[in-house]
């Protein structure tokens, strides 16, 4: 069964045009951007979306959101979007917990 996909970029057997990265967390820009700035922010430990996780999983969230605001810093963003998708219907496509950061241009709300 192939690996999932976030995972393999994580244990970097994957490439991926990495921005940030702590013992947790790894961050990097999406290969098909919907904004000028589009970065997916994913923990290093596998999770399949955000209603899978488990009490314990509480300070890594703190964390991504913690990379976010790092993130946003480093690249002098005053004005962005943290978003995750959580299941199909929603949009989720890869099956790995994560954040969109998406800046850089208007966001329009609500989003379709
Ligand atoms: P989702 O649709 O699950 O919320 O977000 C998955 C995101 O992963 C999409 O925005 C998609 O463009 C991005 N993506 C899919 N495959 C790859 C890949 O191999 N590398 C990178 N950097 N992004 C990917
Ligand atoms: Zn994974």
């Amino acid at each position: 069964m192939a690996k999932c996909l976030f995972c393999e970029i994580a244990e970097k057997t994957k490439q991926a045009k990495i921005i940030h990265e702590t013992n947790d967390v790894i961050a990097f820009h999406d290969l098909n951007p919907q904004a000028p700035v589009h970065i997916l922010i994913v923990p290093k430990k596998h999770i399949s979306k955000l209603t899978a996780i488990e009490k314990e999983d509480t300070k890594l969230l703190g964390k991504l959101q913690y990379a976010a605001m790092e993130i946003a810093k480093e690249l002098n963003l005053s004005d962005f979007r943290l978003v995750m998708n959580n299941g199909k219907k929603a949009g989720q496509t890869v099956d790995h917990l994560h954040y969109h950061l998406l800046s850089g241009r208007r966001l329009l709300w609500p989003p379709g």
